[in-house]
């Protein structure tokens, strides 16, 4: 991509006041635009990211079995009554529609997907089941804040699981702790497995993967002999009071698992015939991850004075071409035939081809954070080059062939 065609440009003056530095960077960067609180369109750079994000988070889901499907955003009323909640989760966006017709934009999809089970199932061959989606959910949260962190529409994967025996609930559940702790390794985000209150669906504790950062929001209480961490805000059997037992951290809730145990199950009446011809009630668990949350995490976690260091599993471009003088012939030449090699090589890179003091260009390169900048200067005439990562900042002058040889 030349970076003077690509849409939405760094802008250093913007979002001066902006309350998180992935709004800040992310704004500035020109990966997002704000169009009103909690409400972000992507630009190209960051769809980029977004979308390597959702493709991590599919390939893990994939690997525990989960099968895609998409439920449309906007339902009808009655899930919502039949499972008890129109009228109960606080952050439901509802809509009338033609014919005084009432709807809501989906925020999760226990109420959605369990009638769509009942329906699509006909015997205890269909279970064990895992179904997920990836894409916008609503909330009307009542205070969407710090950039991609807290939004009123953002990206999430649900997944649900479906189960005639609590054992197989249970592997399965463990067995998602593992994938989901892949994801945000491969996400660049070390995350911690807390444990949390199941909420209205349990007595058990739900889970949730907190990142640490003074960013977050949430705070978290790590037990200093066990290990075991909890959320703040829990089951009365931990005592959290007790200030000397536990290092307290603050931090990101970026996914969240839920045993449901029948709760959803037995309102929709999703039963199945078992072997020995009984009905078998179906145990589920809910699985959740934030994919747009994750992509703020990220800012927060990887990030210095100077801009962004995207971890290079998601950076929207692996490498950063910036020409000194895109009017010196030899740098230009050499600048495009990099790009060229290194997009033969199936490298994503950036080309930053405008006509700019060095010093802005090489501000934008580490503002927008790609893992690598290849600076072509006045040697490029005779053949070399330079390799600077943005994470260490430190300059190698290498021949145009080892730096492809290096990226590729
Ligand atoms: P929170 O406690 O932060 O309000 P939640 O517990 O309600 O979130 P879930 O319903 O479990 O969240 O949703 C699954 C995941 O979706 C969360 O772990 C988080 O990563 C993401 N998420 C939830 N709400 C938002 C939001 N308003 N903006 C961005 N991501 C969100
Ligand atoms: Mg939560």
């Amino acid at each position: 991509m030349y970076y003077s065609k690509l849409f939405g440009k760094t802008n250093k003056s913007k979002p001066a006041d902006a309350d998180s530095a992935n709004a800040r960077l992310l704004l500035q960067g020109g990966f997002v635009s704000q169009m009103a609180a909690g409400l972000y369109t992507y630009l190209p750079l960051g769809l980029r990211v977004l979308d390597k994000i959702k493709q991590i988070v599919r390939e893990e889901m994939n690997a525990i079995d989960g099968q895609e499907i998409s439920i449309p955003m906007l339902s009808p009323k009655e899930p919502w009554v039949a499972t008890g909640r129109w009228d109960t989760i606080d952050v439901l966006f509802k809509l009338e529609g033609a014919g005084n017709k009432e709807y809501a934009l989906q925020c999760t999809a226990e109420d959605l997907i369990t009638p769509l089970v009942k329906e699509q199932t006909t015997s205890y061959k269909d279970f064990p089941l895992t179904l997920y989606q990836i894409q916008d959910k609503f909330r009307n949260e009542p205070r969407a804040k710090s950039g991609l962190l807290r939004g009123r529409e953002f990206s999430m994967k649900d997944l649900y699981s479906f189960h005639l025996d609590q054992e197989g609930f249970a592997e399965y559940y463990e067995r998602s702790k593992e994938a989901y702790l892949k994801v945000y390794r491969r996400c660049g985000l070390d995350a911690m497995v807390v444990k949390a209150s199941g909420g209205d669906f349990t007595e058990r504790f739900s889970h949730e993967f907190q990142v640490a950062t003074e960013a977050g929001e949430d705070t978290v209480y790590v037990d200093k002999q066990t290990g075991e961490a909890y959320n703040k805000e829990i089951v009365d059997e931990v005592d959290l009071e007790n200030t000397e037992k536990y290092t307290i951290t603050k931090a990101i809730e970026v996914g969240n698992i839920f045993p449901l145990e029948t709760r959803f199950s037995k309102a929709i009446g999703l039963q199945v015939q078992g072997a020995d011809g009984q009905m078998k009630e179906v145990i589920m668990g809910s699985y959740g991850i934030g994919p747009s949350r994750v992509m703020g995490s990220i800012v927060e976690i990887h990030h210095d004075e100077a801009g962004i260091i995207w971890p290079e599993s998601v950076a929207p471009f692996y490498a950063h071409i910036v020409p000194v003088n895109w009017e010196d012939e030899s740098q230009k030449s050499v600048a495009e035939q990099l790009y060229l090699a290194l997009q033969a090589k199936g490298v994503e890179v950036l080309l930053d081809d405008r006509v700019k003091r060095p010093g802005e260009k090489f501000a934008d390169a580490d503002l927008l954070g790609m893992p690598y900048r290849i600076t072509v200067g006045r040697r490029a005439v005779e053949g070399f080059v330079e390799l600077r990562p943005r994470k260490t900042g430190e300059i190698e002058e290498l021949t145009v062939t080892e730096v492809i040889a290096r990226l590729s």
